[in-house]
């Protein structure tokens, strides 16, 4: 069984956007405001991984969308040949791969748009959408088969 929460992170997703009562809408933000994308010194941050870096509370990494989701891309380990089509074409960076290997889906920033499916080239896809309140394990036994090739 595929671990679904790789790389879970503290420092992700700790805050849903709508709660944030206190904070200033972006239209409200005194020009040449500075909101620091990370906490301390930031040197050769471009060169650490994403869950090793130190977001502020100004970064989206550190705000979660995951409230805004119906329907959620399932991911099947046993079917995907690693293309990293799904990681190019998310809009939202949701899609997690490490050293060219897929491993999985950041569900606090993925926004269910249904992208990463409709690109991915396997038979049967290796993404599918299900229902966000659908269990990981309901949705890889539905899994389709291989379609077969039609006879012309
Ligand atoms: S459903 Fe959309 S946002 Fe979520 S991982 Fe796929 S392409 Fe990215
Ligand atoms: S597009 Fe499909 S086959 Fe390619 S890496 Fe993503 S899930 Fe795997």
């Amino acid at each position: 069984m595929q671990d679904l929460k790789l790389l879970a992170q503290d420092n992700r997703g700790l805050y849903q956007l709508e709660a944030g009562e206190d904070l200033l809408g972006w239209h409200e933000v005194t020009q040449g405001s500075i909101l620091p994308s990370f906490e301390g010194d930031a040197t050769g941050i471009a060169n650490m991984k994403q869950e090793e870096r130190n977001y502020s509370h100004y970064n989206s990494y550190t705000a979660t969308v995951a409230s805004w989701r119906v329907l959620k891309p399932v991911y099947n380990r046993d079917i995907c040949i690693d293309c990293q089509n799904c990681w190019v074409w998310c809009p939202d960076t949701s899609i997690i791969s490490r050293d060219k290997q897929m491993l999985g889906i950041d569900y606090d920033h993925c926004k269910g748009c249904g992208v990463c499916v409709e690109v991915c080239p396997t038979n049967p896809k290796s993404l599918l959408m299900f229902g966000e309140h659908s269990s990981f394990e309901d949705a890889l036994s539905q899994w389709p088969e291989k379609k077969k090739k039609e006879k012309k």
